[in-house]
């Protein structure tokens, strides 16, 4: 089997080739960070117009990378939800128009079980394990036993992780994304200096929170620069560290309930968080505690890319999972529920 997949969920136009046998014959990735950048976010419609015109180029750029032409292919695989509407209609569209074209089965497949089955793409590791996939857009705890079967044992109920770090960067006018500008700095910093709570910690269960945390950390800068007229570099650290430290014990505690709750032989990480040494280290030393093994995929799997795209998309058709013309764009895709959506199938 080979398969191209296509992503284009948030602000990253993605196309790569990937075979049956887990080689990733391409993987290309193009950022919008720059697009945005004055903006302080996605802007989706920005975000929407470049994915339009840069997908032809992503996958053909795919393409030639894997040294493949159409004809070589068994099928497409196209991010359908969730995230931003107009980017997934985009993607969705080329991905009709290849599939149409070439006479090639397409699959539409969700952004979310791309990240989930990204270690039996790097791995190939067997059912079940836990996934903690946790990016700026997201953070949840998933038990994965099949390719379509994801439960979901908690959640953030309000900011993701990486978008606390992104807000708390921005207060301390440190550079974008947040999360390694923060990191960089905590690396200098006294993790013990502040006190920053550990939300959610006191209640049973896997769901967090981190906007508190946030809004902990806003009001410990102006108590110092109200008392000191200003924030000293070693301020800056110092509040970097106890935020990271307050993360990663949050996130260290809930995996221990969740590999407590759904006892796996493996916990696999994804998504740009978990690119930071100290959050890495924190929920590792919790999987080697349970016996079970870590798993942290290379961080260009785990970040936005089209190979998990291409990858979920395979194990969808060997399922026997085929999509028509009437296969639809979500912006909301739930993953426990992972038929997927057609035209006038409602929200
Ligand atoms: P999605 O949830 O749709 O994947 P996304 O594009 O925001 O959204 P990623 O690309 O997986 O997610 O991750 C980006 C996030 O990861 C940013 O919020 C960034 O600050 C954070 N991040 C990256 N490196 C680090 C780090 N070293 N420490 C903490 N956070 C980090
Ligand atoms: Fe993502």
């Amino acid at each position: 089997l080979i398969f191209l997949g296509i992503e284009s969920s948030c602000d990253d136009t993605a196309a790569a080739v990937v075979t049956g046998d887990r080689r990733i014959l391409s993987s290309v990735v193009s950022s919008q960070t720059d697009l945005h950048a004055d903006f302080g976010g996605v802007v989706p419609e920005i975000a929407a117009r470049a994915h339009a015109e840069r997908l032809d180029l992503a996958v053909e750029q795919a393409l030639s990378e894997a040294g493949m032409a159409l004809r070589d292919l068994s099928g497409v695989a196209v991010t359908a939800g969730p995230g931003l509407i107009g980017g997934v209609m985009a993607g969705v569209m080329c991905a009709k128009g290849i599939a149409a074209g070439a006479g090639l089965p397409l699959v539409g497949v969700n952004h979310l079980a791309g990240h989930a089955l990204t270690p039996r793409l790097t791995d190939g590791v067997a059912f079940p394990y836990l996934m903690l996939l946790v990016s700026g857009g997201h953070c949840q705890f998933l038990h994965v036993t099949a390719p379509e079967d994801f439960s979901r044992l908690g959640g953030t109920i309000d900011d993701a992780p990486g978008e606390a770090f992104d807000k708390l960067a921005k207060l301390l006018a440190l550079p974008q994304p947040g999360g390694p500008a923060i990191e960089a700095e905590a690396a200098h910093g006294d993790p013990d200096r502040f006190d920053l709570p550990r939300p959610l910690l006191d209640r049973p269960g896997c769901d967090m929170s981190f906007s508190g945390l946030k809004t902990a950390a806003l009001r410990l800068r102006d108590r110092l620069i109200a008392e000191q007229g200003g924030l000293r570099q070693s301020d800056r650290q110092d509040l970097c560290a106890a935020f990271q430290t307050a993360v990663a014990e949050v996130l260290a505690e809930k995996s221990r309930r969740a590999l407590a709750a759904s006892p796996v032989p493996l916990l696999a990480v994804a998504g740009g968080v978990a690119a930071n040494g100290t959050i890495r280290a924190a929920i590792e030393r919790v999987a080697q505690d349970h016996g079970a093994r870590f798993l942290a995929p290379p961080l260009r799997l785990c970040t936005d890319n089209a190979a998990m795209i291409a990858w979920a998309g395979i194990e969808r058709f060997r399922l026997g999972h085929r999509d028509g013309m009437d296969l639809t764009a979500r912006p909301r895709w739930p993953l426990d529920s992972h038929a997927t959506p057609m035209l006038g199938s409602g929200k």
